[in-house]
């Protein structure tokens, strides 16, 4: 058994891979951790839809190897110091971040990087695959986790230096779109059993295990 998968949602952010991959290697290697990083990557050209990916990267990585905890982790986020010891309830992570001057940016933001025990995952379903752009569907695992009645935590202290890329495009509208859609399944107390990694559909296209990392590549 592993202590860690590393699952990153990626696309075409090639410059910060180059750095992330070797640094993320070294940072948890100096820890005394045993870990696998996975890149998922989303070959298709629909809007970017980071839930999803993150759940093929729960679906395959844990099909392949036990691991005590996956950590959904950003490729622009560099660990300075970021405790990533096995959680027993979902933990953030990022909650000192450059790029929202060395803070988080609102009380309840849990994205960037978010740990959680395997069986928590399982049992808030995942991710929703519904938020395509940007937006939400961080904010969407937060209810899913309220909704269950799960604990959840921030571990303090953890500094993270931010690289940086151009914003995605269309931010503002898929933003808005996604934020209405979220509030209607919430209002609906949408079931989250009815949607997430147990509705999950994708087409693999291809897959690379490269000595330091894994590369998935999928279309959503
Ligand atoms: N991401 C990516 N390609 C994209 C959009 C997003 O690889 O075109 C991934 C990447 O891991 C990134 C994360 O999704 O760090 C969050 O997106 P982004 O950095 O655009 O969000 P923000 O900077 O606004 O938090
Ligand atoms: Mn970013």
């Amino acid at each position: 058994m592993k202590n860690l998968a590393i699952i990153v949602p990626y696309r075409d952010r090639e410059e910060n891979k180059k750095i992330f991959i070797p640094y993320l290697n070294e940072y948890l290697r100096n820890k005394n951790l045993r870990f696998d990083i996975f890149i998922i990557e989303q070959g298709d050209t629909k809007p970017f839809n980071r839930g999803k990916l993150l759940n093929v990267g729960y679906s395959f990585s844990s099909k392949l190897e036990e691991y005590e905890s996956f950590v959904m982790h950003d490729v622009d986020m560099l660990p300075v110091n970021v405790d990533y010891s096995t959680p027993t309830i979902p933990t953030h992570l990022a909650s000192r971040v450059e790029q929202f001057n060395w803070g988080i940016p609102y009380q309840l933001y849990f994205g960037g990087i978010t740990s959680f025990p395997s069986k928590v995952f399982e049992k808030v379903n995942g991710y929703s695959n519904r938020y395509w752009g940007w937006g939400c569907e961080d904010d969407d695992m937060f209810y899913r986790i309220q909704y269950n009645g799960i604990d959840w935590s921030r571990r303090e202290g953890g500094m993270v230096r931010s690289l940086n890329h151009t914003p995605q495009a269309d931010q503002e509208e898929h933003s808005k779109k996604n934020s209405d859609l979220m509030q209607e399944a919430w209002l609906k107390k949408l079931d989250h059993k009815q949607e997430g990694l147990n509705t999950l559909e994708y087409e693999p296209t291809s897959y690379a295990h490269d000595g330091d990392h894994y590369l998935v590549s999928v279309n959503l």
